[in-house]
């Protein structure tokens, strides 16, 4: 629980980090090709960041409850009151169901299928540069495979959204989530290649470091797979969503 705690917090102020950086590229830079490409990363990135921040965001607190036990439950400490302010965030500016059509529909289709290709080409060269990384190599190997995984399964949503609206729409939240679970395992990548070096050294100042790493090779170890099977769900034939009766309910 705490250490699923700290790399999702981690990661989510990472992620969170990174499009303000590009969010700050597009607007500085002169108009052109690179400042299109952090357009299209930050328009990709707004509803992963709402929805999957605003959403894992009440399991940290939910979690950091669980943790504390009844005096988590009680008053008397702010845990309650955080987990009941964060879920708010899952609601306005857009819920996180509209987020996620908005992710799997206008932001496949806007720029001509842009932001998706600018986010793939982020997270593929990421994986190309450090595939043969000497601790971490097994799990960017993980993170390209799932990225695979859901580049073509995107592909078929968004031929889906055209010829089978409501089955799409029944999918697109999940579909958020895998993008959510993919990115989150990038930054904690990314920042574990950093300090991957750095963790070796002894000392107790490393501490630090580890925690980076470890926080790494673990969420990608555990949640990754999880990821695969969701992308495997997205396109089966069952349309029980779509089908059941109103009067079922
Ligand atoms: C504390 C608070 C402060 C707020 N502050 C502001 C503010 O300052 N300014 C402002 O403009 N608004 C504000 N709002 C309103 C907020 O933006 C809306 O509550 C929010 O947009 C959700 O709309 P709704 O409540 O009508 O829910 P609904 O739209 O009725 O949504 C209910 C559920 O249905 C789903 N849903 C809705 N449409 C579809 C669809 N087409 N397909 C599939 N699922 C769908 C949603 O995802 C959601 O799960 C605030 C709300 C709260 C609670």
């Amino acid at each position: 629980m705490l250490l699923w705690m700290k790399a999702t917090a981690d990661e989510m102020r990472s992620m969170v980090y990174t499009a303000a950086f590009w969010e700050d590229l597009s607007k500085g830079l002169p108009p052109g090709p690179e400042k299109i490409r952090y357009q299209n990363l930050i328009d990709f990135m707004t509803p992963i960041l709402k929805a999957y921040c605003s959403d894992t965001g009440v399991r940290v607190c939910e979690t950091a409850m669980q943790c504390l036990g009844g005096y988590g439950y009680c008053r008397d400490y702010p845990i309650e009151r955080y987990l009941r302010d964060v879920k708010i965030m899952s609601l306005y500016e857009g819920t996180n169901g509209i987020q996620s059509m908005d992710l799997m529909g206008r932001k496949m289709l806007i720029r001509d299928g842009g932001c998706l290709k600018a986010f793939q080409e982020e997270i593929d060269g990421f994986c190309a540069t450090h595939r043969n990384h000497p601790v971490l190599k097994n799990q960017v190997a993980q993170l390209a495979s799932t990225a695979g995984e859901l580049w073509s399964c995107a592909m078929e949503m968004r031929a889906q959204m055209k010829t089978d609206p409501l089955q799409w729409a029944s999918t697109t939240y999940p579909a958020l989530l895998a993008f959510g679970d993919l990115t989150m395992a990038w930054r904690l990548l990314d920042m574990a290649v950093i300090a991957s070096d750095r963790a070796t050294k002894n000392g107790r100042k490393n501490d630090f470091f580890k925690g980076k790493v470890y926080q790494a090779t673990w969420f990608v170890d555990t949640t990754l797979p999880h990821t695969i099977a969701r992308i495997g769900t997205f396109l089966r034939q069952g349309r029980e969503i779509v089908d059941i009766p109103d009067n079922a309910f």
